[in-house]
């Protein structure tokens, strides 16, 4: 089974883009409202039931159940009869918000995210099933909605299907991001041919085991004052006025095109490095904490994360073995004798190892041990003397990608 994401820009009617400015506005109050259901509940079962709470008291009756996807799909269904608007968008679309909502309690359990907040704003809305053939020419076919003209920057490949369609406002217009699958089989790839580890770092976005550099982008950076000047400008203005709506707009439009600029820049550093490697290894990293030590700005502007993710995904289209490994340590280890050097000052730009003389640059020497470590957990270790050959072939591993 063989998935795809494709986004394309809707060219909708005026009524067409009210309906789906109304769509967003009642799967954010349902979003809302069942997060106030769950955030209520958890509070009233903070204290024991025979206790007193000094701080705060909910008083939900104990034999009420726990809200959760199913009871608050049922309890949507009752609502319906009641409240109107809640007839406006298909069914599915506001058991989706209710699905998204469970998955951020999800994340929270299972992954230390924060506990789910209210949504300001609700972006995009979506259509978990549709009719294999809503695409026709440049119309799409949304339920409910209707025939949409779409810009066709991209034919759809044969014997691929529509399974699932998204819905997002931005704001530079509204679009749509199509999901689309086709029924073959994908071979699992086999490692082969030259491996590359990769090591990603601030002061250069990234460093291959081939002493190669590439520059990182500074999008947030340099439009950073641009951005700064523009808020400043949106506090003087009356809010909801004419003016104040315009600059909000170039703000927004400001925020997509760091967002597209990133993106772009992501797929042609993906795709040059494909262009030389049949293998490519990168750190598992561990972004939580990254996203909360001090560097979190520089971090977060250079995103690795969705980086590894374009990556991942590059390499698969591409035929490339991806896998990511162990960052614990990889600073340290010196990749040509496996002597632990010890913690390096960020200062320190270079590599010197004390027990083999070993000397590289800091990133490059970070990148070849996460090489070898990729190696090793694809059963080809002692690869240190065949540096720079074609590495055999006929290793098959059962890692898939975590795309
Ligand atoms: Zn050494």
């Amino acid at each position: 089974m063989l998935t795809l994401n494709y986004q394309y820009k809707l060219i909708p009617t005026a009524e067409q883009a009210t309906a789906i400015d109304q769509w967003l506005l009642v799967c954010r109050s349902v979003y809302n409202y069942a997060l106030r259901e769950r955030k209520d509940w958890v509070n009233s079962r903070k204290c024991q039931i025979d206790r007193c709470s000094i701080e705060r008291e909910y008083i939900i009756a104990p034999e009420v159940n726990k809200p959760t996807y199913a009871n608050q799909c049922r309890s949507l269904t009752q609502a319906k009869k009641e409240n109107p608007n809640l007839k406006i968008p298909q069914s599915q679309v506001l058991q989706q918000v209710l699905k998204q909502l469970e998955a951020a309690f999800v994340n929270m359990w299972e992954r230390g995210f924060g506990f789910p907040r209210f949504k300001k704003q609700m972006r995009s809305f979506v259509f978990p099933q549709v009719k294999p053939d809503a695409i026709q020419d440049n119309i799409i076919h949304l339920p409910k909605i209707g025939e949409v003209e779409f810009r066709k920057s991209r034919d759809v490949p044969d014997g691929f299907v529509c399974k699932q369609i998204r819905v997002m406002r931005k704001a530079s217009g509204y679009y749509v991001c199509v999901c689309i699958q086709c029924d073959v089989d994908v071979p699992d790839l086999i490692p082969h041919g030259h491996a590359i580890g990769v090591d990603l770092g601030l002061e250069k976005f990234l460093a291959t085991s081939d002493n190669e550099f590439i520059k990182g982008h500074k999008f947030f950076k340099e439009s950073e004052g641009k951005l700064k000047l523009l808020q400043r400008k949106l506090k003087n203005k009356k809010k909801g006025s004419r003016r104040w709506s315009i600059v909000k707009r170039q703000i927004g439009l400001l925020h997509e095109k760091i967002h597209d600029g990133r993106k772009d820049f992501f797929f042609k550093t993906a795709h040059h490095l494909c262009d030389q490697a049949g293998m490519i290894f990168a750190e598992n990293l561990n972004l939580k904490a990254l996203g909360r030590s001090a560097l979190r700005k520089a971090c977060l502007d250079a995103s690795w994360g969705a980086f590894l993710t374009i990556l991942g995904h590059v390499c698969w289209k591409r035929g490339v073995y991806f896998a990511k490994v162990d960052a614990n340590g990889t600073s340290q280890i010196c990749p040509n004798c496996y002597t632990n050097c010890g913690r390096k000052e960020l200062s320190q730009r270079v590599h010197s190892c004390s027990s083999c003389g070993y000397t590289t640059d800091r990133d490059v020497a970070a990148a070849q041990v996460v090489k070898e470590r990729g190696l090793s957990t694809v059963g080809q270790t002692g690869t240190m003397l065949m540096e720079g050959k074609e590495i055999g072939v006929g290793v098959r591993t059962s890692a898939r990608l975590s795309l």
